[in-house]
This record gives C-alpha cells, structure tokens and sequence, in this order.
C-alpha cells in the first residue's frame, strides 16, 4: 500500500439541496472511499459546515487518509458564489447566506480549497472523466427541479469575473410565456424543468388523459419524479409522452442558441429525468438543436447523456481543485 501521508490525495464534495457527497481521490482519481448524508435545510449554517467537515473526515478514515496526505480540496455548491474568494453569498434551498466556506475549509483540513458552481463541477467531471472527456468546448446542460448549466473551454470553466455563469435556465424560449421561479417569463426552467413537465404532467392525470401515471403516481406534482415519468411512458401514456418530449425540444432550442455562440463539441445531457430516459431525451434535443444552429454550428456538434450520475460533481470539483493547485500543466 501506498504511504498515505504523502500528499496525493484529493478531496471532491458536492453539497446539494437535498444531499451532500464527500468522495476521497488518489492521484489517477480512484475514489478510496466515499460518504454521503441528507442536507438539513433548517439546521443553520454553522451546524451544516461542521456536519461538511465531518463527513469529509469519515470519508478520510474510510479512505485511510490523513490531513497531512491531503492537497487540496474542491467543493461543489449551488447559490450565489464569490468563486475566488470561496464565499457562499446565498444558497436559497439551504438558507445559508455569507458563509466564509473557503476559510473554513482550509483552516479544519490544512490544504487549500475551492469552491465551484456544482453544475460547473458536474460538467467539469463529465470533461474530465465521463461523456465529454477532452473536448474543446463542453456544453452541460441538467434538467431537474430548475435547468442547471455549464461550460468548459479549453479546459477551464467559463465563469464571470466572480461568480458562475451559463444559467441557461434562464434563456427566454418563449415571449410572454409562464412565470419563471427568477420572476421573469418564459424562460427554459419555466416551461421544461422537471417541475413543468410534472405539473403538467398531473393535471393531464387528472383529466382522465394518463391512467398509467395516474395510478402509479397520482396526480400529486410532488410525487411525480423521473422514474413515474419514464414508467408512465413506457406503458402507453401518450399525454405524458407529448408533455415530456415537448420540454426535451425547448432544451434543444435552447442548446441550438448556446451553440451559435459558443460551437460546442459535446453537448451532455444529465440528471434524473435524463437518466430516467436518456434516448428520449438525447433524440429530441439534438432534432431540435440542429435545426437551431446554423448549419456549420450543428456538424462539429455531439449530442450525449452523460456518464457518471451523481459521482461527477465530487470528481469533479477533486480534478478542478488539482487543476487550480497544479496549474493548467496538464495540457
Ligand atoms: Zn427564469
């Protein structure tokens, strides 16, 4: 075995709304050992950072790293980030707001620490590790609860000058269309998250239109997921089928828009409702898609689900945090 005081090893967290990951790396990214835990929304900030450091520490033991073998630590955070200077300025769903988180974590762990947008970090893991591995211009794009978004070019992840961006949630598709969770109206989130297609999804059970999903999920938006969806499909459901496809072709209009700007190489699609129906999804965007980009964008231009589920946020912000500590050595 490897002496595990040298300092090769890497630490990726993903702190969710709901659920927080701490996995351990060595230095090929091999996780050695992995925790996860519930995120408590209402525990407070300073009882949520000790149960961070915490679960970072049983990741260790389980690992079989110390403190002293780790060098460096990246995290994963969703909110209103100050990117360098590691401040989480608001994160709504936890009700935490200015939290030093940065400090924090270099002063309990004694390596430096970065914090990412976690949509960034996901899709910073896919590049990496999963379905965009080494391209020029990766473009996430993770329906769920909202529509997260993220890019990275040439290796490093497009940012503003201290927060994240690519919120393309927030791109309009649609003038005058529903109120978005933002206030604005018609953007993607507001007509093809998850919660979109789940609340249309339960009214169109409770007109008689989706016996499957009626009897599988009731008409209950809140327990309408991704699974109920795809199953409701897979057993005829046509409402259900009408309402998910026509979401998967706003995120396709707006990935053929992004394109035009950006001309990814590698467009990866991910998250739950992906997951749940991964060719569904991947057919519809990239239709749409094309016939949103203009042509020379459309050829250079892949369409893909993406590879690692939940575990490419922690291998994520690990790698960016080698990246940040090393340097851009390793092109
Ligand atoms: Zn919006």
């Amino acid at each position: 075995m490897a002496d595990k005081d040298e300092k090769t090893f890497w630490v990726g967290f993903d702190l969710g709304g709901t659920k927080m990951q701490a996995t351990i790396f060595d230095a090929e990214f091999r996780p050695l050992g992995s925790k996860r835990a519930k995120t408590k929304g209402n525990e407070g900030a300073e009882a949520g950072v000790d149960r961070i450091i915490k679960l970072i520490n049983e990741a260790q033991v389980e690992a079989g790293v110390t403190d002293k073998a780790l060098s460096g630590l990246g995290i994963g955070c969703p909110g209103i980030l100050d990117l360098d200077r590691g401040i989480m300025h608001l994160a709504p769903n936890l009700g935490w707001e200015n939290i030093k988180l940065k400090d924090i974590l270099e002063k309990a762990l004694k390596c430096p620490a970065y914090v990412v947008n976690d949509v960034d970090a996901g899709v910073y893991g896919e590049y990496r590790f999963g379905a965009a591995r080494d391209a020029h211009c990766a473009l996430g794009v993770f329906p769920g609860t909202g529509i997260g978004g993220g890019c990275i070019y040439e290796d490093r992840i497009l940012r503003g000058k201290t927060n994240s961006c690519m919120e393309i949630g927030h791109i309009q598709v649609m003038p005058g269309g529903p109120l978005c969770g933002c206030g604005r109206h018609g953007c993607l989130e507001a007509v093809a998250s998850r919660l979109f297609i789940a609340a249309s999804a339960a009214m169109a059970a409770y007109r008689g239109q989706a016996p499957h999903l009626l009897a599988d999920g009731g008409t209950d938006v809140a327990a309408i997921r991704s699974g109920a969806l795809s199953r409701a499909i897979e057993a005829g459901d046509e409402a259900i089928e009408r309402i998910v496809r026509q979401a998967a072709k706003h995120i396709g209009t707006a990935v053929g828009s992004v394109a035009n700007l950006l001309a990814p190489d590698i467009v990866v699609l991910g998250g739950g409702l992906v997951e749940a129906m991964p060719k569904l999804f991947v057919e519809e965007v990239r239709e749409a898609a094309e016939k949103q980009a203009l042509p020379s964008m459309a050829a250079g231009m892949k369409i893909v689900a993406a590879k690692l589920g939940d575990d490419a946020t922690v291998a994520g912000a690990a790698a960016w945090a080698r990246r940040s500590v090393e340097g851009n050595g390793r092109k």
